[in-house]
């Protein structure tokens, strides 16, 4: 086939690595663990304590710094103590079920976890840099009515293993594992920015989010900093501080509507935390500064959160708070009972918050032919395998 009648996307089944091991042969997964977690666990393997502050480092290295799977390629280890290390410890990471390539190189992974469930990351690419889209739950408990997770139910919490997985799975296919002794700065990486905007609400799984983002900004690993990490959710308000003072990330808000009536119907957790209560947590969010923006996620709802007076009702609430606004075009969805503004209409909107002194880029849609949108790739996954199941029986 010729470049020119090459299909636009490309459906690859990708085992980037050997398959992790198997769950259930007693073995500890060691990816996910803190330091702290990785120091008692190399502990209770018998490591002497003297030496557990050394092995930690250099374990940690070699998973995260390295992309290591496998102990006897841990060459700075005796090799007594690195049999010692796989008779006890696995590093395992999800398996990367399926890959969809995009014509405009955004990349999708179907991630399966533990459980025969599955989740989404897509990496999105942009001048030489590019962002990770990271899920924390698998489904959500939440019922926002324009987003397609929110019609899954939830059915759990992603391990820390689990969210770093993604990262970790993301660098393999890639390929940036550095070459030892190499730390390239996040502006030259392909992955240099993380955001916990796939499925799920992060502060609902606020322990395992904070672990894993931990080992993402962990200086001898993946050493993201935290001003390239931002995380997403829809207004958790008690959480929004320990956000700050746990996890230290950039922080987005899915806020959606400028009025509680509106806001009650398009992320009912409003109903708990309504606008100003989320406003009072979000102006108490330190480390303000001008680079340190709040994001301001604002669907465009054709008809029903997109008028002129939104745009103003808006601007008064964010008065105060060093915000950007993020207007993102509606990702329509089969079934889905909203449809997108129109582009003169998203245009208008965008104008008058910019002229209010507040960037307003409207995002642009990517990876549309591999339906990269909000939950999207799993459910279309599900309907083609209820279509073979359907034409097996
Ligand atoms: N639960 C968190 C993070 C995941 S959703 C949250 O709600 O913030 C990430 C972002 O995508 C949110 O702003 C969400 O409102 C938005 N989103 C979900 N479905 C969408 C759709 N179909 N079109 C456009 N944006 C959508
Ligand atoms: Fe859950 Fe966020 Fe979707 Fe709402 S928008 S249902 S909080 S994932």
């Amino acid at each position: 086939m010729t470049a020119a009648t090459a299909p636009i996307t490309q459906d690859v089944l990708t085992i980037p690595r050997k398959a992790p091991p198997k769950a259930g042969d007693g073995r500890v997964n060691l990816v996910g663990l803190t330091r702290d977690g990785l120091r008692a666990a190399l502990l209770e393997a018998g490591t002497p304590e003297r030496q557990a502050n050394m092995r930690t480092s250099q374990v940690w290295q070699w998973i995260y710094q390295k992309g290591v799977r496998d102990f006897a390629a841990m060459t700075s280890l005796a090799k007594d103590y690195r049999a010692l290390l796989s008779a006890r410890f696995v590093i395992a990471v999800p398996e990367v079920a399926r890959r969809q390539v995009s014509s405009d190189g955004t990349r999708k992974y179907l991630v399966r976890i533990d459980g025969g469930h599955e989740v989404e990351a897509v990496y999105i690419p942009e001048d030489g840099r590019g962002t990770l889209c990271v899920s924390s739950q698998v489904g959500c408990t939440l019922t926002c009515p324009f987003c397609h997770t929110g019609t899954q139910k939830l059915v759990r919490n992603l391990t820390a293993a689990e969210i770093v997985g993604q990262i970790m799975v993301a660098r393999d296919d890639l390929g940036e594992w550095p070459a030892p002794g190499r730390h390239p700065k996040d502006e030259t990486r392909l992955l240099s920015n993380i955001v916990l905007m796939g499925m799920g609400e992060p502060l609902y799984n606020f322990g395992n989010v904070r672990d894993a983002m931990k080992i993402a900004m962990d200086g001898e690993g993946i050493s993201l900093s935290r001003r390239r990490i931002t995380l997403s959710t829809s207004g958790v308000v008690p959480q929004i501080a320990r956000t700050a003072g746990e996890i230290g990330c950039l922080l987005a808000v899915s806020f959606h509507a400028t009025t509680d009536e509106v806001r009650d119907r398009l992320v009912p957790i409003n109903r708990r935390w309504p606008i100003a209560t989320l406003l009072d947590a979000l102006r108490a969010y330190p480390k303000l500064s001008n680079s340190e923006r709040i994001t301001f996620e604002y669907v465009m709802l054709d008809g029903v959160n997109d008028s002129d007076e939104d745009a103003y009702r808006l601007i008064e609430h964010i008065r105060g708070i060093p915000a950007k606004v993020n207007l993102i075009p509606f990702n329509e969805w089969p079934g889905a009972p909203y449809k997108r503004s129109g582009d003169a209409r998203i245009r208008r909107f965008a104008d008058i918050i910019h002229k209010a002194g507040y960037a307003s880029p409207v995002r642009t849609p990517r990876g549309e032919d591999i339906m990269a949108a909000c939950g999207q790739l799993k459910s279309a996954s599900e309907r083609a395998r209820k279509a073979v199941r359907r034409g097996a029986s």
